[in-house]
């Protein structure tokens, strides 16, 4: 039997020995001088008394002890609980030093935890406040720029007036589209885990995000297809509104980034665990293997300097990871460096 002797038993069973002997060797001296008692007299007498006064200082020490601790230890606990109730709060009060100490231990490294995730969460929250602002900046300037150049004679020149006007016109555009997504991300944030999940045709789907997009792959002569004809509805679960929203920004991009003449792949396919994998191939300018693993970043473009045609607020794809993820659904990116990109992701099957 594993016989655990609590530290304040251990204490009140020295300090009462202590106490046993000082008083009985006392008693004894006592006796001995002054009541001169016969030697068998004090042994009967110092026994006794030993044995009692042992016992009564084994209980008052244990009992003092306990009480004195539980006091101490209990506003202890009363102090930090403020701090974390549930972790305090579901345990008993305990007087045993080694359960305080780990309890204590535990906590401390809970709370440094918890600190850790804090300082985290502030460092990116200021690392994405200064994004937010450099990007806005760039733009709201550029506008400003032309503005002011404007009106400082050049508006009296019909050529330069349309071109600055032009050139305003795509830092405004510029502006809304950063807005936008700043808008989807924060409403992402708003309903997180609280997506709405209904069946819905992911082919038709793709069929309408295609056609919405139809003018703008014209004007770089991208052709928009699927890999073959999917004649039946492949109907999956999600949130049709947000899934619509991933594909379009997918397509998006691959015209954004796809060659004059390219061409965008869709393919659905049918995986194990009844998902389906849905493919967005281009043959575009593709991506240097050194920026796939950022490219899901909030503001991450690869062209930082912005002296590319294209390119929006560098959000598209941060959305994109962000609707995925909150399907519990999984993103996966392939490119080859001006060969041209995939991107996938998984929806889980439904049946209906
Ligand atoms: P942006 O608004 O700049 O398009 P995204 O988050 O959508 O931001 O994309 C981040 C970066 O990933 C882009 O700046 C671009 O360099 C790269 N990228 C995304 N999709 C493609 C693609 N289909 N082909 C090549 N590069 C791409």
């Amino acid at each position: 039997m594993n016989f655990n002797f609590k530290k304040t038993y251990k204490f009140a069973v020295i300090s009462a020995l202590y106490i046993t002997f000082f008083a009985t060797g006392f008693l004894c001296v006592l006796d001995y001088f002054f009541i001169k008692l016969e030697v068998n007299n004090l042994i009967l007498v110092a026994s006794i008394f030993s044995i009692s006064i042992y016992v009564f200082a084994l209980f008052l020490m244990q009992y003092r002890t306990e009480k004195f601790i539980y006091q101490r230890v209990k506003k202890l606990y009363d102090d930090v609980s403020f701090l974390d109730s549930n972790f305090f709060l579901k345990q008993p009060i305990s007087t045993d030093l080694t359960e305080i100490t780990s309890q204590m231990q535990r906590f401390a490294t809970d709370k440094k935890l918890e600190i850790e995730t804090l300082n985290d969460r502030e460092e990116f929250r200021r690392e994405f406040l200064g994004n937010v602002s450099h990007e806005l900046k760039t733009p709201l300037f550029t506008v400003q720029g032309y503005i002011s150049t404007l009106l400082d004679g050049a508006m009296k020149d019909k050529v330069i007036r349309k071109k600055y006007l032009e050139r305003a016109e795509k830092g405004v555009e510029r502006l809304i589209y950063i807005v936008e997504d700043l808008d989807t991300i924060a409403k992402l944030e708003i309903s997180e885990g609280k997506i709405e999940m209904t069946n819905f045709d992911i082919v038709s789907l793709i069929q309408g995000v295609f056609d919405l997009l139809e003018m703008k792959a014209n004007k770089k002569e991208i052709m928009l297809s699927f890999d073959s004809k999917y004649h039946k509805p492949i109907m999956v679960l999600g949130n049709h509104e947000k899934i619509q929203q991933v594909v379009t920004n997918l397509v998006e991009n691959s015209i954004k980034y796809g060659k004059i003449g390219g061409s965008t792949e869709i393919c659905i396919d049918e995986i194990v665990n009844n998902k389906i994998l849905i493919n967005v191939k281009d043959n575009g300018e593709g991506i240097e293997k050194q920026n796939i693993s950022r490219l899901f970043e909030r503001f991450y473009r690869v062209d930082k300097s912005g002296a590319r045609s294209e390119g929006g607020s560098g959000l598209g794809l941060a959305i994109v990871k962000h609707i995925i993820e909150a399907h519990n659904e999984k993103i996966f990116v392939d490119s080859n460096f001006r060969v041209g990109s995939e991107f996938s992701f998984t929806l889980q099957k439904a049946f209906n």
